[in-house]
């Protein structure tokens, strides 16, 4: 028989489980996706940290827009800094 506490301890786990486990490493992945940071790092801070790693990621500075450049070889966005196309392997300057 399931009487009505059990009901409650299941309703609570079955909002919990994807509200407060799934969601944010969800959300934290994305996040690591488009700021170009390591979405495996993320996610397993995301299921610990939950909503206080996506916030600590949505307030982080994104390198997508102020640090990149377009690689001229394959038009994918790298870093400013960077000497060697990640994308597609082509050097800009300073070949030896
Ligand atoms: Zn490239």
């Amino acid at each position: 028989m399931v009487g009505p506490f059990q009901m409650m301890i299941m309703i609570f786990f079955l909002l919990y489980l994807p509200l407060f486990c799934l969601l944010p490493i969800i959300l934290c992945v994305k996040r690591a996706e488009k700021i170009n940071q390591n979405k495996i790092i993320w996610g397993i801070l995301g299921f610990f940290l939950n909503y206080i790693a996506v916030l600590v990621l949505y307030l982080l500075p994104e390198q997508t827009e102020q640090n990149t450049k377009q690689c001229p070889y394959c038009g994918e966005k790298i870093l400013i800094a960077a000497k060697k196309c990640k994308h597609c392997g082509e050097w800009f300057e300073g070949r030896k």
